[in-house]
């Protein structure tokens, strides 16, 4: 049988659970921001991999550095140390002005972690009851599926029939400081927040919350949590999202792109005060830490710092979004950007427009029903973001 898409989508929708609901495209080979199906069609790639993959597929740097640590050791576990992990936390802890790393997988695994991290330093440090610590979190977000994760979530589609959910958890609407002031109470050890909120469609927090956030979270004694999993290297056109308002949280949740698009990889950051209450047995993770994962994060690391993929992204990111904002189209309700994180919500369902974008050559996904995320990888150029400029004001317009 020859294979083909329709083969491999037949056969992935037999087998597989039907927990996504991808567009009809099979991708097999992929470099820089370009993919191909197995029939040989070109795609360009304008979600990233839910912004994983910021340096472009398979960049020759980080696979170079794969490659050469999959000849050396690839796991040892935590039961032994291995060459690298020393190099990549003093690397993270570098990069986010933190004392300390622990590193872990996938980024809803880095959320648990942060999680278990602020409740501990609740009664350790701060000196809550037992059980009694409280999280605040904020309506609209998106940490991950883990029953902890959508215990944050008021996503009706992520959490119906999973509970009974984790409990000590407020829930506040994103960008409302003084919710978050009514929230906060003696228990209370931290708040998470991603900076700005991707899955809800690329929400940017009104000015100055961040900020107010962060001063009343030194007021209160409480954490401050910012989920960068989708936001951070350079996604939003700096290192981190927070940057955007000067603001240091207590703790950095990374993942995605931390692995370069080539392994999973994420971390939390904190300082000795928060993470020195983790004790041996107290948490881990058979593959966090692994040599081959922090070989491939630090070539991953190494590419946005070489590359300047920060500056690039708010420039290509402020361009690509002025030329969005110019289409006209009375159904475009908005362009919401921060480098090359761009969310344009129309006033009906857009699933239509992505897969008419599909036929262009134009790989992106709905967030949110009404909401088109375009987020390609971080080293697109001009040249081809003019060239999907053209295919998208196409297919909006039609
Ligand atoms: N946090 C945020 C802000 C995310 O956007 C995501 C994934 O989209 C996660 C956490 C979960 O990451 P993962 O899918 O790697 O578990």
């Amino acid at each position: 049988m020859t294979i083909t898409s329709t083969n491999i989508i037949e056969e992935t929708n037999y087998y597989g659970a039907h927990n996504y609901h991808p567009l009809p495209i099979v991708v097999s080979e992929a470099n820089g921001v370009w993919v191909k199906d197995p029939e040989g069609n070109t795609y360009m790639d304008m979600l990233s991999a839910y912004s994983a993959v910021n340096q472009g597929h398979r960049h020759p740097k980080i696979i170079e550095a794969l490659k050469n640590q999959a000849d050396r050791v690839t796991l040892t576990s935590r039961a032994f140390h291995n060459e690298l992990l020393g190099p990549w936390t003093k690397r993270i802890a570098k990069l986010t002005k933190k004392d300390k790393v622990l590193p872990m997988n996938t980024g809803v695994e880095a959320v648990e972690t942060a999680i278990k991290a602020a409740r501990r330093w609740a009664y350790q440090v701060k000196g809550v009851t037992e059980n009694q610590a409280e999280i605040i979190a904020a309506n609209g977000n998106f940490h991950g599926r883990s029953l902890n994760a959508i215990s944050l979530s008021n996503d009706p589609d992520a959490t119906k029939n999973y509970g009974p959910f984790v409990p000590g958890i407020n829930k506040v609407n994103y960008g409302d400081i003084n919710a978050i002031e009514k929230a906060i109470t003696e228990n209370t050890a931290a708040i998470i927040l991603e900076p700005i909120q991707g899955e809800a469609g690329i929400i940017l927090p009104p000015e100055g919350y961040l900020e107010q956030v962060r001063k009343l979270c030194t007021e209160k004694n409480v954490l401050f949590i910012a989920d960068e999993v989708q936001t951070g290297f350079a996604r939003t056109g700096k290192m981190f999202a927070c940057e955007w308002e000067g603001v240091e949280p207590d703790i950095y949740v990374m993942g995605k792109a931390l692995g370069g698009g080539v392994l999973p990889v994420s971390a939390i950051a904190a300082n000795k005060a928060i993470m020195d209450v983790f004790t041996p047995g107290s948490h881990g993770s058979t593959f966090g830490g692994n040599p081959l994962a922090c070989a491939v994060s630090m070539a991953a690391i190494d590419v946005i710092e070489e590359e300047n993929l920060v500056t690039k992204s708010l420039e290509s990111g402020k361009y690509f979004a002025d030329k969005l904002r110019a289409i006209n189209f009375e159904g475009i309700k908005e362009v919401r950007a921060r480098g090359l994180f761009i969310g344009m919500e129309f006033d009906q369902p857009v699933r239509a427009i992505c897969e008419n974008l599909k036929d262009k050559g134009i790989l992106c996904k709905e967030t949110h029903v009404n909401t088109i995320r375009f987020a390609p990888p971080l080293v697109i150029t001009k040249k081809e973001i003019d060239w999907a400029l053209q295919r998208i004001e196409e297919v909006v317009t039609n």
